[in-house]
């Protein structure tokens, strides 16, 4: 290592909290550095700002350390030019998947990166599989370093009924299904391959987490060297946790002694905005942030069991990717599991994507409180709270928008704790009152929704509040593959035609089917099967082939399929991958080739033989139910044969393939389409419509029950894409 260090962060969730922490392990340490994360106003700077001042200081031959958070899809880039000394990977999920498409590509990145910066210590969360897999990879095995939790408490922490997909599902080498002795996130764990080809590797730091209150954590880490070194770290969570062990092993393996790092991580603040706590005169809010379902579901789970819990707001606002737009995110989002039954405040520019995804998780309408003015909302709530806390939660673009505006308005109990370390003082929060027991009253108001295994998708419980006249209202639906093929917010699908069968008191009956499963068509009238990525494609094409009678038969019946992108392409004749050749079932038509592009955007169709709309408001388009909206991401172009019917005609993004023609394809009652989003819910006619079929294949003439469900979320989502994609003429009479 030279004068001057170089230190890489990345990964999914945590960078700029590691970021942080290592800046003040260095600062106490009387280090000199430069960062391009700025604590005082909660900015962020390109990495590639710092090339120069990186030659400059090696030039000068000056002592420096450079810390930069980096973003995972350039981290191979930066690691090559900046030869880093020291890298971090934090953890791995889906995150902004309308860059990086698949997280397969995000991995064989960041393994690139680690084998183009050869010199690099490369610091690995041990308990997130995808990490720990780019780790196996590396020939030197010197230079990997890994940091977890105590298995003991790995084991403890099981929240896999909460869970309705793990994100790394299976062992990277044989395919097999990863056994995980308890699992925590979405896919923390201590975790082995049935086969032995794969297993949570040795940590070089353990640590535990011996409580936690609404302000701190008391966590003790053991070093190979040094054990049994506790502290209180002012940041809470687990998450933070887990950022703080990755600063700790690196900051050992610059050199610093374990007493100073641990000294120096006791005074550690959380970044801006995030488990921020301001006090006004109008009461007391915490802001949160998070940008992804991972971050999401962590954090919620977090504030609602807060003790001083007063109250939830949440806030979306995705603004400078009015085009590429994906919120299929929401949808992985355990909301179901939300143990909350009070208000929810939502702001921001996509508030009613984030309402339709509440009504969808059962969130009764008159809970949702939307609002134009953040601001007022915010007193609203505050207001209602009295001396407990409101708890915001907001993306990185609603932060931003908000946090100055609050700043300028409120005093942040970070600056008053900066204050007292700064003169020197320590500040202790009272760790021995911390417990882990959720006071909040109103959470046990909700029926205990436990999941059953069958239930791994999180949607028995939607059948739970069935009444007995529904019983024989029934229809039964098979989810193909949920545990591979889940991305982009699929799952909302079969939660939307379960909800809408609801509200006509038809109890629609969800059967997971996973590889192996037994198929029995004469069972059901719906089947649902999502997408995924190549390689889990890859898992199931021949138990689908296996299954090839069965499902033909279904579909010659008439029963209803709704097949999306990696579904839709393995019904037809076979996808070639830049890989392998995926055979598929023939039953439609086509054939699905890796194209030269990725198409990834949002997606508007026709449906096949409709006429395109005279009136063109956006409302107009919205109630119109032959324009379908949906957001695709795939790298597969699909090409119909002269017998294919296609589903419809596209009037924005891409559809099947890159010549934006026709999209999808349909054969009987089988809808097979790259429109994900969730697609059904944007498009409640055609759940509708589906469901009818559905009813039609069960109960023949039998009259289809009307509905009662209002589409007032759907229909204003609706309306906003027609505007934001420039379709609709006009509005100004809207
Ligand atoms: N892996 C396939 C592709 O990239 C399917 C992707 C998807 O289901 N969205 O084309």
């Amino acid at each position: 290592m030279g004068i001057v260090t170089t230190i890489l962060i990345t990964g999914t969730n945590g960078k700029t909290s590691i970021c942080h922490i290592l800046k003040e392990v260095f600062r106490q340490a009387g280090i000199p550095l430069q960062s391009n994360i700025h604590w005082h106003d909660d900015r962020t700077e390109r990495a590639a700002d710092y090339f120069t001042a990186v030659e400059e200081s090696r030039a000068r031959g000056e002592p420096m350390v450079y810390i930069l958070e980096v973003e995972e899809s350039e981290f191979a880039y930066f690691a090559e030019q900046l030869q880093a000394d020291f890298i971090v990977l934090a953890n791995l999920s889906r995150n902004q998947l309308n860059l990086y498409g698949e997280l397969d590509s995000l991995v064989s990145n960041l393994k690139r990166g680690l084998e183009l910066a050869p010199q690099a210590q490369a610091i690995l969360c041990a308990d997130d599989p995808l990490v720990a897999y780019i780790g196996a990879e590396i020939e030197d095995k010197e230079r990997i370093h890994y940091y977890g939790l105590d298995a003991h408490e790995l084991n403890e922490l099981d929240n896999r009924s909460e869970h309705f997909l793990i994100e790394a599902a299976h062992c990277n080498y044989c395919g097999a299904e990863l056994e995980y002795r308890g699992l925590s996130f979405s896919n923390f764990g201590d975790y082995y391959c049935p086969n032995g080809d794969f297993q949570r590797p040795e940590r070089d730091l353990e640590f535990s987490q011996l409580g936690e209150g609404q302000k701190c954590s008391r966590l003790r880490f053991d070093f190979p060297d040094v054990k049994n070194l506790e502290l209180e770290l002012l940041m809470p969570s687990l998450m933070n946790a887990y950022n703080a062990a990755a600063a700790a092993l690196l900051a050992r393996l610059f050199g610093l002694s374990a007493e100073q790092t641990i000294y120096a991580l006791g005074r550690c603040l959380p970044p801006r905005g995030r488990f921020e706590r301001f006090n006004s005169p109008m009461g007391n809010f915490c802001l949160l942030r998070a940008d992804n379902p991972e971050a999401y579901n962590a954090t919620l789970a977090w504030a609602l069991q807060q003790e001083d819990f007063g109250g939830l707001m949440l806030s979306l606002d995705q603004t400078g990717q009015e085009h590429s737009s994906d919120l299929s995110w929401l949808w992985d989002i355990l909301f179901e599991k939300l143990p909350f039954a009070g208000q929810i405040g939502i702001t921001g520019n996509r508030k009613y994507d984030l309402a339709l995804r509440l009504r969808y998780a059962s969130v009764a309408k008159g809970r949702l409180e939307l609002a134009q003015n953040d601001l007022e909302l915010l007193a609203r709530f505050l207001n209602r709270a009295k001396s407990k806390t409101v708890y915001w939660l907001l993306d990185k673009s609603g932060s931003h928008r908000m946090r100055p505006e609050l700043a300028a308005r409120a005093s942040s109990e970070l600056d008053q704790w900066r204050q007292i370390l700064n003169a020197g003082g320590s500040l202790s929060l009272g760790s021995a009152k911390m417990t882990g027991e959720c006071a909040y009253s109103e959470i046990h108001e909700q029926p205990e929704r436990k999941l059953t295994a069958k239930d791994s998708m999180g949607l028995v419980s939607l059948q739970r509040d069935r009444s007995e006249k529904n019983l024989d209202h029934r229809l039964r639906l098979a989810y193909l593959y949920p545990a591979e093929l889940n991305l982009y917010g699929d799952r909302g699908n079969v939660l939307c035609l379960g909800q809408r069968a609801r509200s006509r008191g038809i109890e629609l009956e969800v059967h997971t089917i996973g590889r192996k499963d037994e198929l029995n068509p004469s069972l059901y009238d719906l089947y649902f099967m999502g997408g995924g990525q190549d390689s889990d494609q890859g898992l199931v094409y021949q138990d689908f082939i296996q299954k090839a009678p069965e499902i033909r038969l279904a579909i010659e019946s008439g029963a209803v399929f709704l097949c999306i992108c990696g579904a839709y392409q393995l019904m037809g004749k076979h996808y070639l991958t830049a890989e392998q050749k995926l055979t598929g079932l023939g039953i439609l038509p086509l054939e699905t080739r890796a194209g030269e592009e990725r198409m990834v955007g949002e997606l508007l169709f026709l449906m096949n033989g409709a006429k395109p709309a005279t009136e063109r408001t956006a409302a107009d388009l919205a109630r119109d139910p032959n324009y379908l909206l949906g957001y695709e991401n795939h790298g597969g172009e699909t090409f119909l044969e002269a017998s294919a019917t296609p589903f419809g005609q596209v009037l924005y993004g891409y559809g099947n393939n890159l010549r934006r023609e026709n999209e999808g394809a349909i054969y009987k009652n089988l809808y097979g389409t790259y429109a994900h989003g969730a697609f059904l819910p944007r498009n409640p006619a055609m759940a509708d419509r589906l469901l009818e079929l559905a009813w039609r294949h069960r109960y023949g003439d039998l009259p289809f029950p009307k509905s009662q469900s209002a589409d007032e979320y759907a229909m204003a989502c609706r309306a906003e894409a027609f505007k934001r994609l420039g379709l609709s003429n006009g509005d100004l009479e809207d």
